[in-house]
């Protein structure tokens, strides 16, 4: 099963779920940053919630925005019982530390998953772990590899495939090339994320049944590009775009139902 096949086959039952809710779950996005990347996930996430019948609002704020304000805003929003889920979309500017924004989020309301106590799986890792799932691919005794180790991809996920019983490395740009050459060429499944448009290529060996899910994104004029090259001789390569993006969205969806079952007292 495609990735678009397992978005679309989820996203019919997640409509029919909300379709049957009395109260639907009510989603809130803080946009600061007016660059196109930024906006082009904003318009995506707010394409979903109009397509699944959630709730949605995007509060546009000036880039100038001072983080004080910001603060404010989410402190209305951490205590807004109307609100179940709010994002603020990253990145926000020089002049504001992320790092003290995300763990401002009320973790109970905390869609992203980025505030470490946050009682959410980050979006992407969650994404990929349930498409695994989906497709039965079993990571029990796999030898995994994470390229890149972000707060928000490389080491949650890491810690996800761990909890899978996979065997996990995770490597950095402080990796050595031989280094990084015999991991992958040793590698069942590669996750890469470091963004750097086409680093997996054929100057590396891979396992014929190897597993490349390519989490980078690196846009060019000619539009979207992965961490990997296209058609690596690999058993499965998720495509750039139409990837591991739609299943970020998808996994923010099911943060956003699981804090509305949450508050809803199911
Ligand atoms: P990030 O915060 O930019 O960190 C990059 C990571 O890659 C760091 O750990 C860095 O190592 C490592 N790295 C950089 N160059 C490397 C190299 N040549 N060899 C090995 N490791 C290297 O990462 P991120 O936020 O996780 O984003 C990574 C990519 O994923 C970006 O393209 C981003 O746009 C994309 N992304 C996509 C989605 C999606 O939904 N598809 C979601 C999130 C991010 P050090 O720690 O040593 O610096």
């Amino acid at each position: 099963m495609t990735i678009k096949q397992y978005v679309a086959l989820r996203k019919e039952e997640i409509k029919t779920t909300v379709f049957n809710m009395d109260r639907k779950p009510n989603l809130k996005i803080i946009q600061l940053n007016d660059d196109g990347a930024s906006n082009a996930y904003v318009k995506g996430k707010l394409k979903d919630c109009l397509e699944l019948g959630i709730k949605h609002s995007l509060i546009k704020l000036d880039p100038s925005t001072s983080q004080e304000q910001l603060l404010k805003l989410i402190d209305e929003l951490n205590n807004d019982n109307e609100t179940d889920g709010f994002i603020v979309q990253m990145p926000l500017g020089n002049h504001i530390d992320e790092e003290l924004i995300k763990v401002s989020i009320n973790p109970k309301k905390d869609v992203d998953g980025f505030n470490p106590l946050s009682e959410y799986a980050p979006c992407t890792p969650k994404g990929i772990m349930n498409y695994l799932r989906a497709i039965g691919y079993n990571l029990e005794g796999k030898n995994a590899l994470v390229i890149g180790r972000s707060n928000i991809v490389g080491k949650p996920l890491a810690h996800l495939l761990l909890k899978a019983n996979a065997n996990v490395t995770v490597v950095h740009s402080k990796t050595s090339k031989e280094d990084m050459a015999r991991y992958i060429k040793n590698s069942d499944i590669i996750c890469i994320a470091i963004g750097k448009m086409h680093y997996l290529d054929e100057s590396y060996e891979y396992k014929k049944d190897a597993v490349i899910i390519d989490v980078g994104i690196n846009r060019q004029t000619d539009g979207l590009h992965g961490d990997a090259k296209p058609n690596l001789d690999v058993y499965l390569q998720t495509p750039v775009p139409g990837g591991v993006g739609l299943l970020t969205r998808l996994a923010l969806i099911e943060n956003l139902l699981l804090i509305k079952e949450k508050n809803d007292g199911i």
